[in-house]
């Protein structure tokens, strides 16, 4: 295959960026160095992979993300009350604490715990950035082709990304 020289599905994309909500940055490549992702597989938000796409080393961007090609609008109905004792052992129940919980059919959904009574606790499986406006500036510093097995798997596998088996598909075999 032969390298990339821009942005299209199926291209490893290297970039430095800085995430913004309401002007405080929640994330940035200066902390933990360059994101390399598999561009075209749903590794990065939505609105942020569109404005990606046809890019080439060098370029730089600043994009706004609206919530519906972010991480989702804030839903209010996807809260829960649930009694403490469905909380896992060890999990501190105070607010803010995220926490992954199965649903009926044992698929994992993260949520956070918003507010701890005597005998429930209320959990919100809303992303934490539901309904926020996203704010990236991004330099594309690297492409390159994908090995057939990053292809296969639809994310890359390079130090630096947050390869978690646990959070992988069924078909993985890490
Ligand atoms: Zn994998």
């Amino acid at each position: 295959m032969a390298e990339p020289t821009q942005i299209a599905d199926d291209v490893v994309v290297k970039i430095e960026y800085t995430l913004t909500v309401e002007g405080e940055i929640l994330d940035s490549s200066a902390d933990e160095g360059p994101l390399e992702y598999l561009h075209g597989h749903e590794n990065i938000v939505a609105g942020l992979e569109l404005a990606l796409t046809g890019k080439k080393v060098g370029d730089k961007i600043s994009v706004t993300v609206e919530p519906a090609a972010g991480y989702g609008e804030y839903d209010d109905e996807s809260v829960a009350f649930v009694d403490r004792m469905e909380i896992p052992v060890g999990v501190p129940l105070e607010e803010g604490t995220e926490i992954v919980m199965e649903d009926d059919d044992g698929e994992a959904m993260s949520a956070t715990i918003t507010w701890v009574g005597p005998d429930e606790v209320k959990l919100d499986f809303n992303h934490p950035l539901a309904g926020e406006t996203l704010h990236f500036e991004v330099e594309i510093v690297g492409l390159r082709a994908p090995t057939v097995e990053e292809l296969d798997h639809g994310h890359v596998h390079d130090e630096g990304y947050h390869h978690h088996d646990e959070e992988d598909d069924d078909n993985h075999h890490h």
